[in-house]
């Protein structure tokens, strides 16, 4: 019997080097909130519980958000899930329903509740046995929502993240909605990447709109000079050309790292360091419409322009909790296929490995730095961390006019929205213009970081998770008459 948590290690950051990118006084500002929320928190241990340690934005926040917890001498600590294949079947369907699509042709009722219910069971009795009264908790997702009963009956605090949600509530999210409710209901807090996600079936009084952020030291996102990108690049296997760098990376924990790992790379031809690279980074899911792109730009950009394109996405079968990975990745391939000679050409599919998550990063950094254009055309998506990586890095964004993506990237000045993401002709055109206007390009690149260092860095995400905590805690002094059914 495979055991059902597993603890991930990480190791502390120091909050320090955000001197230099926010300012003295919204430095000040950050300390002084940390020291106030350690201080509430006394002993007392953080836990966040999902169902992987790598691949997708969920694992990569949690990463970076624990490390600089640790590193104010917060107890934060990461347990993983380790689900059977059966269970990320349900989940994945509930995934795919709370962003309002079916998925597959599978259904949510008494068969996948036990399904759901059977997977869960020792990991909530696990779970338990580890927590202490007056601890948080933090569960990410539908994956691990099903352990709040077994985790509040502890007597700790437990709260239950969202990172995924729809524009417009429709009857599909309705059934993973009414799936949930029914573990939710002594979850003290309701967190979601913004307000429109929240249900309305849950006590408002609990919900709480923390939008998600990226680290700007991770190995994904420290600077990288041209030199290093190409050497990363190259060594890769991603293009080629003189690269006259070392493929060089600061690892998490600070020591330096090097990539030696070869990306598996679908492609006619080797990318030239001099071509033009528009890149999407995602997992393969059917969200992120990696058949879209392709022939939006086999059939819009292509024909027009030298430019090359590249999807990249982690090497199959590597994100546990993503069943359908391998399907999709084939379904993308298909349609490479399918390309005229001559597109297929400029249009590269790469797997990239993820045995070493640093590793990892650091190509993903040299891939979204050296693209001139970095796009998003999920059909939908919860927040999107790759646009505010991509803006981090001076990129100017096209995404789609869907969820998080619209509140980063801002219409005509830090790239462009696509009103329709279906409409193939109008992201080929925006494609083109910043494509031929390197100007354009650069100023809504420049606009963009602007955006990121404002709006979507970690210091914000965590000051607003220890006010959250402090309410929690401070909840205990004055405890509230036996609360009316949370969830309605
Ligand atoms: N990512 C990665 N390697 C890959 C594909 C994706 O490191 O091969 C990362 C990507 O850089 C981003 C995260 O996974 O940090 C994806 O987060 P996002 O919010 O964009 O989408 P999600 O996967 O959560 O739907």
């Amino acid at each position: 019997m495979p055991v059902p948590l597993r603890s991930v290690a990480v190791p502390p950051a120091s909050l320090d080097r955000f001197e230099t990118v926010l300012g003295q006084r919204a430095a000040r500002e950050m300390f002084a909130a940390m020291r106030a929320g350690r201080e509430v928190l006394g002993d007392r241990v953080v836990w966040s519980f999902n169902s992987t340690e790598r691949g997708g934005g969920v694992a990569e926040m949690l990463r970076s958000l624990l490390a600089y917890a640790r590193g104010t001498g917060i107890d934060a600590r990461w347990m993983v899930l380790e689900g059977t294949p059966e269970l990320f079947a349900v989940t994945k369907r509930i995934h795919n329903r709370l962003h309002g699509s079916r998925g597959d042709s599978g259904g949510l009722g008494d068969a996948e509740r036990a399904v759901y219910e059977e997977a869960l069971h020792e990991a909530g009795r696990e779970a338990a046995a580890l927590v202490s009264p007056g601890d948080i908790v933090l569960l990410h997702d539908p994956q691990t929502a099903g352990l709040a009963p077994a985790l509040a009956g502890s007597g700790a605090h437990v709260g239950w993240r969202s990172h995924i949600g729809m524009d417009l509530q429709n009857d599909i999210g309705h059934e993973a909605v009414r799936f949930l409710l029914p573990y939710l209901g002594d979850a003290e807090a309701y967190i979601f990447s913004r307000r429109v996600y929240a249900w309305p079936e849950l006590d408002a009084a609990r919900v709480h709109v923390i939008p998600p952020s990226i680290d700007a030291f991770s190995p994904k996102n420290e600077p990288l000079d041209r030199a290093t990108v190409h050497a990363i690049l190259h060594a890769a296997g991603l293009a080629d050309g003189t690269a006259s760098g070392v493929a060089r990376f600061t690892r998490e924990d600070g020591s330096p790292g090097r990539v030696d790992r070869r990306a598996e790379v679908h492609q006619d031809s080797v990318l030239s360091f001099r071509t033009p690279l528009v890149v999407q980074v995602s997992r393969w899911d059917r969200l992120k419409d990696h058949v879209g792109v392709l022939r939006g730009f086999a059939e819009h950009v292509a024909p027009h322009t030298p430019a090359h394109l590249m999807l990249a996405g982690p090497a199959a079968g590597s994100v546990t909790d993503d069943p359908e990975s391998g399907d999709v990745l084939g379904e993308i391939l298909e349609a490479w296929h399918d390309l005229p000679a001559a597109v297929r050409r400029q249009v590269h599919v790469a797997c990239l490995p993820m045995d070493d998550t640093d590793e990892n990063g650091a190509v993903v950094n040299a891939l979204q730095r050296h693209a001139r254009v970095v796009v998003q055309k999920s059909l939908a998506e919860g927040f999107g961390l790759t646009v505010a990586e991509a803006m981090w890095k001076g990129r100017p964004v096209i995404g789609s006019r869907v969820g998080g993506i619209q509140d980063q990237i801002v219409d005509g000045v830090t790239g462009f929205l696509l009103r329709d993401p279906g409409d193939l002709a109008d992201f080929g055109r925006h494609l083109r213009m910043l494509l031929q206007d390197p100007k354009l390009a650069t100023r809504m690149g420049r606009a963009g970081k602007r955006r990121v260092a404002r709006s979507f860095l970690g210091p914000r995400h965590l000051i607003q998770y220890l006010r959250l905590f402090e309410r929690l805690v401070e909840r205990e002094a004055t405890p509230a008459p036996p609360s009316p059914a949370p969830v309605r």
